[in-house]
Parts: C-alpha cells; sequence; structure tokens
C-alpha cells in the first residue's frame, strides 16, 4: 500500500491529507483494502453508498444501462431521467426536478434560481442571500460564497456578492438580515461538515412563516442528510414544513455522480430555455441509478431500517457519552449522528481505522457516523466495541 500512497501523492493535488489505506473492493457494509484487510464502514463515502457495496440489483441495472446508453445530452429525453425525476418529485414533494453532477451544482443551480425568481418579480437582480454560520454547501465559487466557514471562503475572495450569514437556530439572527431585496434563506435541515447539529423545530417552522411572509425563498440543502437517512425521505418531513427549493446529491445515486435541486412550480418557472444548464446532468446512466435507488428504498424497506437501527445506535452512542469523559455529547438524527469530544479527534481516528473500523471527523472535536443506510444493530454492536476499545486505551 506504502508504495502507491506515495505514487498518489506525486500525482494527486494536495486537496486532502488522505488515511493512509488504498481500497480495493466492497461488499455489504465492509470495505478491503489492497492488503486483504477488511473494514466496518460507517462513513459510506462521506454519506453516499446508502445501499451498501455490491448490491446485485443496484449493479445489475446499471450495467443494463450501460449496454443501452450511457449519455445523451440534455437536447433531448430518456426514459430513466424522466422515471428518476417522477420519483424524486414525489418523495420530495416539489413539482419540478433539475439534475446535476455534484451536490456543489445543485446548490449552483438553487442559488441561481431563487435569483431568477427575485429578478423574475422585481426587474431588479441586486438580490441577497441568508445563509448560515458553520454551513457546508461545496467548493464551487458560489457554492462557497454561501458557506458559512470561514476559513474555506478567506484565500478565494472576491466571492459572489449579496450574502450575509445568521446563526444557525437563531430566528432572531435570522429576522435583523432581511432586507427589501432578500431573495432566499439557505440551510442544512442537519447540519452535517458543520458537526451534525439538527434544526429544532421552533427555528425551521419559523425560517419558513417568515418566508412565507414576504414571499422569500427557502432552500433546504439535504445533499447530506436527506435521502432517508435521518429516519424520513427527507428530514423536513420530520418539521411539519417543506421548502421552495430543495437540493440533493451523496445517496441520490448511491456511487454514481448525480445531484438534483427540485422546486414547487411556483418557484421552477422562474427558469426559461437558456437560464441553466449541463452536459452531463441527469444523463441515462446516473438516473438508471437514481430510479434504482428509489425502487430499493422501498422493496428493501431502507427507511424502517433507519428508524430502528439509529434508534439503537443512539442509545449505544449515549452510553458511550456516560462511560468516557473526554465525549461531549451525541448529536444527530437517524443514522446522521455525531459525538463531541473535549479534544481534537485527528490522532483518534487513523487509530479507529487501524483496528478496521472507518469513521471519519466532522470538523475538529466531532466523530460522525453516517453508515451505509442497511447496517443492521449487530454492526452497531461491533462498532461500538471498537470504539470503545480504542477509548479505553487511550486513558
Ligand atoms: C457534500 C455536501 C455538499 C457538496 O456536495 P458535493 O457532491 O461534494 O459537491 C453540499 N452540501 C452539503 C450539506 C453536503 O454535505
Amino acid at each position: 500500500m506504502q508504495q502507491y500512497i506515495e505514487e498518489a501523492e506525486k500525482v494527486l493535488m494536495h486537496t486532502y491529507n488522505r488515511y493512509k489505506i488504498v481500497f480495493d473492493h466492497g461488499e455489504g457494509v465492509y470495505l478491503y483494502d489492497t492488503d486483504g484487510k477488511k473494514y466496518l464502514d460507517f462513513a459510506a463515502g462521506i454519506a453516499v453508498f446508502a445501499l451498501g457495496y455490491g448490491n446485485q440489483e443496484y449493479n445489475d441495472s446499471l450495467k443494463a444501462q450501460i449496454d443501452k446508453v450511457l449519455h445523451i445530452s440534455n437536447l433531448f429525453y430518456s426514459i430513466p431521467s424522466l422515471e428518476a425525476a417522477v420519483k424524486l418529485q414525489k418523495a420530495s414533494g416539489m413539482d419540478q426536478v433539475f439534475f446535476t453532477s455534484s451536490g456543489t451544482e445543485a446548490i449552483e443551480g438553487a442559488v441561481k434560481l431563487a435569483r431568477k425568481y427575485y429578478y423574475k418579480k422585481h426587474g431588479i437582480s441586486n438580490s441577497q442571500i441568508i445563509s448560515m454560520n458553520q454551513s457546508f454547501h461545496g467548493r464551487s465559487m458560489g457554492a462557497l460564497s454561501i458557506t458559512g466557514t470561514k476559513k474555506y471562503r478567506d484565500a478565494f475572495e472576491p466571492l459572489i456578492g449579496g450574502v450575509v450569514f445568521a446563526d444557525f437556530n437563531d430566528l432572531e439572527s435570522v429576522k435583523k438580515l432581511i432586507q427589501e431585496n432578500t431573495c432566499a434563506v439557505i440551510l442544512e435541515t442537519v447540519q452535517g461538515e458543520g458537526g451534525l447539529y439538527p434544526a429544532n423545530k421552533e427555528f425551521l417552522q419559523g425560517v419558513r412563516k417568515l418566508c412565507d411572509e414576504k414571499d422569500i425563498i427557502l432552500i433546504l440543502d439535504e445533499i447530506q442528510c436527506g435521502m432517508g437517512r435521518t429516519g424520513t425521505m427527507f428530514a423536513y418531513e420530520q418539521f411539519g414544513i417543506k421548502p421552495d427549493i430543495v437540493t440533493a446529491a451523496k445517496a441520490l445515486g448511491c456511487g454514481v455522480p448525480v445531484g438534483a435541486f427540485a422546486a414547487t412550480q411556483k418557484v421552477a418557472q422562474a427558469f426559461e430555455p437558456g437560464d441553466h444548464g449541463t452536459t452531463y446532468g441527469g444523463n441515462p446512466f446516473v438516473t438508471a441509478a437514481v430510479s434504482k435507488v428509489f425502487d430499493l428504498f422501498e422493496s428493501e424497506k431502507i427507511l424502517d431500517n433507519v428508524n430502528a437501527v439509529g434508534a439503537y445506535l443512539t442509545v449505544k452512542l449515549e452510553e458511550l457519552v456516560q462511560k468516557h469523559d473526554i465525549i461531549k455529547e451525541r448529536r444527530g438524527l437517524g443514522l446522521m449522528q455525531g459525538l463531541e469530544f473535549t479534544i481534537p479527534v485527528k490522532d483518534l481516528v487513523p487509530k479507529i481505522m487501524e483496528r478496521g473500523l472507518i469513521l471519519i471527523a466532522a470538523g475538529a472535536n466531532v466523530i460522525r457516523f453516517v453508515p451505509p443506510l442497511i447496517i443492521t444493530k449487530k454492526d452497531v454492536d461491533e462498532m461500538i466495541k471498537i470504539l470503545d476499545q480504542c477509548l479505553i486505551e487511550m486513558k
């Protein structure tokens, strides 16, 4: 493995401090490195591989689509993109869908749509967007502009203008920032990279009400927390509200590069031909995957599993909080949870990996649990046992 790693470090730009593992293949909830060592995977490629590795039905549907046609461009129609759009429309409660090739691009599209909606209504284009501190929306110039972590943004200024930041779960701080020209409020229903913070109900309902009163577009970024991870297909279902635009990606295609933003009819109609586009976005290959993912979520009763195993994970993580002083608290919903430590976790994570468990951080002090959504209670027990042992040895 060492040789692969050294060679890779020469040819790949150093934008990540990668963990020193070269993965070869996966099976169910396990990954195997090139030396044949087995790892229980509680990261799922950063909340992507919801169905686990090697789901035969999923793999077969992709292979079949490869033999038909991979790509046709958005100048034409395809059955997979139609079917995937109908399934996403139903699951999200939105009316119209635009497929992209990543989460970041879904954010770009959502922001453009919100601005276009404002422009169409007012005939001017100087609108303002309210985003949240500690949020994460992606790395392109547009998505970075609304990402509420200053250190990600600083080196790349000037970014797009007209963006201001409120405090997550602080309704007053949002209210204070609203102006005549506010076109959108964007937030993650459960903040992921920022450290696994769910929105609280009064806050999200309050923001929804503010937006309704002033015809401001509410964009919910469910790229990480959507697609069943919190126990409902989209996390906002648990808050009794709906956004005007929702973004999805990560588990949407379970491994193929696909994202989407979906909007209500009222908002979506602001886009006219020529306003937005993509060559790859929503091609037959990736949308065949999306379509199959929705089918498998139903046939394999994924949401039931998330609710059962998510509740069990909560109990087991709370036990660890009680047992170990260096854990401050547990946060999160369903199979999207985190443990905040009193100390940085960057030395702990590689130790856990050495013991055959993949867990990743979310910020300096938080370990994140975003496993495949097919995990069982037994897998949770195995994970807890390894983590507990590492924590005992750290003392
Ligand atoms: C991962 C993520 C993104 C960016 O998605 P990419 O597919 O990496 O471009 C945006 N928002 C949230 C909440 C995310 O977790």
